[in-house]
């Protein structure tokens, strides 16, 4: 590709798996998804590793998620950004967030919140100082219902005071929270579409929360059917979705291709993963998605 057509084309999407384990089929369909987005738009894939809480982390599962990307053949453009490096930034907004009154110190223990159904009562919000060590720092949340259009899920609204309350950006263990971090880097990224599971839906009010107080511009959402298996749960490491072979990707890709409502051709079915791929970047329509809720697992995959 050209200089010229990435500058007519600034689309930069983005893969943020988290390294809690191997890449398991349901992360491979959001790959899939958000690499097709991106090359359908002749834009920039990037691959963001999301190394925020080293509890969670598995040794050695950046570099073989990483691996497992490259057996599909989904190249990523630019470097692998890993967020355990990028903790200044973060502190950078917290303390803005802080300086703009939209965030406080918070000093309640769980104990002191159990009763409140995880939404924030707002205890603290008029601490600006952090009252006893170690606090949170929570993120003050408007009064007002946020709204925002999804190309595949249509119109999603939540009101965030009422459901979720004030949320943390950097927790009492001083780890920075999810949402935060995300925020920071998609924008210091300029990722401008991002194409995730639709588990994260209700996780994005949060962000559009953040990008208005920080005054940053959002960027466009799509989110994908999720994969589950019999029982309706989300493939996940605790549920038992094994690691994806990298010996013959093949017959994987295809069922991911077909969670995507992508079904290629018995005759290009035994090309090789480019052919395929350039079929399924040739027929990506998001719109296909739009009345699918989730999609299953193939069994051999479970
Ligand atoms: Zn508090």
């Amino acid at each position: 590709m050209g200089v010229n057509s990435k500058l007519l084309t600034p689309y930069r999407g983005r893969f943020a798996p988290s390294p809690t384990g191997p890449l398991h089929f349901g992360s491979l369909v959001a790959a899939l998804g958000s690499f097709l987005d991106a090359q359908q738009h002749n834009g920039s894939w990037l691959v963001r590793i999301e190394d925020l809480d080293p509890p969670r982390e598995q040794v050695g599962a950046s570099a073989s998620i990483l691996r497992t990307l490259e057996s599909f053949h989904l190249f990523w453009d630019e470097d692998v950004l890993y967020q355990h490096q990028r903790h200044a930034l973060y502190e950078d907004h917290c303390q803005q967030l802080l300086a703009l009154n939209r965030g406080f110190y918070c000093s309640c223990s769980r104990s002191q919140l159990k009763g409140s159904h995880h939404i924030y009562p707002g205890t603290c919000r008029n601490h600006l100082q952090p009252q006893n060590s170690p606090c949170a720092i929570r993120f003050r949340i408007d009064d007002e219902e946020l709204c925002f259009h999804d190309q595949i899920q249509g119109q999603y609204c939540q009101h965030l005071r009422k459901d979720v309350g004030d949320i943390v950006i950097k927790r009492k263990d001083q780890l920075y929270a999810y949402q935060l971090a995300v925020v920071c880097d998609d924008h210091a990224q300029g990722v401008t579409h991002v194409v995730r599971g639709s588990d994260l839906l209700d996780n994005t009010p949060r962000q559009l929360a953040l990008y208005r107080a920080l005054r940053y511009p959002m960027p466009c959402y799509a989110h994908l059917p999720i994969v589950v298996n019999e029982t309706g749960q989300k493939l996940s490491k605790q549920n038992q979705a094994l690691p994806l072979s990298q010996q013959d990707p093949r017959p994987t890709l295809l069922h991911a291709l077909a969670a995507l409502q992508l079904h290629p051709p018995k005759e290009l079915r035994s090309n090789n993963l480019d052919d395929i791929l350039l079929w399924a970047n040739n027929n990506w329509n998001p719109s296909l998605l739009s009345k699918q809720r989730s999609s299953l697992c193939p069994q051999h995959l479970l």
